[in-house]
């Protein structure tokens, strides 16, 4: 199906732990404003609300967009949501837990909200414009400062019956690890995050690095840089290979922002998916392998994602109509 360019506008919104990003595209999914509000801590959701609101309203006025034309709102929240749009425990932002995001945003934005867990938001993204087009099982695997994952089949996003399907960084490899902050102990979020990764380099090069610096620094040669992300790796390919042992799944995407590491991080993971998976790619036909690739919206594929998922109900409307 083939939209009109003018046909409207959505928004896409991230609530991140300490920011609020926000994108206005058209339906084609071109970027027409783009703008990031910093929030306090533990920022409410009424106070959320409100912020987006002025935000949205002064991106249309600056860019002469027409508000009538906004067909919607996707919100992406970086933690578990229900279907109905309620935010999960274990959530990054601990004080919403039991927020409807639709109750919250429908009355002040006064627009449909379509609300989802950001890595779903994420494999939306490259389903529906990135690395993903035309597969229909796929998996989604985010390693960045958390591991978040997502999984597609039939083209459809697997939510599970509360929302919790695909959280693949509460997935415990160590009962006797350390305390996660989803409450459980042990989780592959701690090991194959890159969190204390960079606590560790920051401390031997003894400056605040980033994962942009980490990134640059292992493909200019660092060694300590190259080791970090190869463990990261080995864990993450680790973890993955046990989601391969159940789901067996046709393409897996490497997102997050440790995926612009490129083949530093993939050849060690896929080494190590390999050893952990039941299924080896020398038992199977190459057309039967499982293929893990990095995906191609690694940066701002949760507010792309935010903005499909208006445009997937808004066509399936058309589609019905
Ligand atoms: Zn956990």
């Amino acid at each position: 199906m083939t939209l009109n360019p003018t046909a409207g506008t959505c928004v896409g919104i991230h609530l991140g732990l300490q920011q609020i990003r926000l994108i206005v595209a058209d339906v084609s999914h071109s970027v027409i404003a783009e703008q990031t509000i910093p929030m306090a801590l533990d920022y409410q959701p009424q106070q959320a609300a409100q912020m987006a609101k002025s935000a949205i309203a002064q991106s249309y006025e600056e860019n002469g967009l027409p508000m009538a034309g906004l067909l919607g709102v996707g919100i992406s929240v970086s933690g578990p949501v229900s279907r109905d749009g309620v935010v999960l425990r274990a959530s990054i932002v601990p004080t919403w837990a039991g927020v409807n995001i639709r109750d919250v945003f429908g009355p002040v934005l006064e627009r449909p909200i379509f609300a989802d867990n950001e890595s779903n938001c994420s494999a939306i993204a490259e389903l529906m414009w990135g690395a993903a087009i035309g597969q229909d099982d796929f998996v989604l695997f985010k390693i960045d400062l958390g591991v978040g994952g997502a999984i597609v089949q039939h083209g459809q996003l697997v939510t599970g019956i509360a929302g919790g399907a695909g959280e693949f960084g509460h997935i415990s490899i160590d009962p006797g690890g350390d305390l996660c902050r989803c409450g459980n102990r042990g989780c592959l979020e701690l090991y194959a995050s890159f969190a204390r990764p960079l606590e560790q380099i920051s401390r031997v090069v003894r400056r605040q690095v980033t994962m942009d610096d980490v990134i640059m620094m292992a493909k200019e040669g660092d060694v300590r840089a190259l080791r970090m992300i190869e463990d990261t790796a080995e864990i993450a390919g680790r973890g993955l290979g046990l989601i391969g042992s159940v789901l067996n799944p046709p393409l897996i995407i490497i997102g997050g922002q440790m995926a612009l590491a490129g083949d530093i991080l993939l050849t060690p993971l896929i080494a190590s998916y390999e050893r952990h998976t039941l299924i080896k790619s020398r038992d199977v036909a190459p057309a039967l392998r499982t293929r893990i690739i990095v995906g191609k919206h690694t940066e701002n594929d949760a507010l792309l994602g935010a903005v499909g998922l208006v445009l997937r109900h808004q066509t399936k409307e058309l589609s019905l109509g």
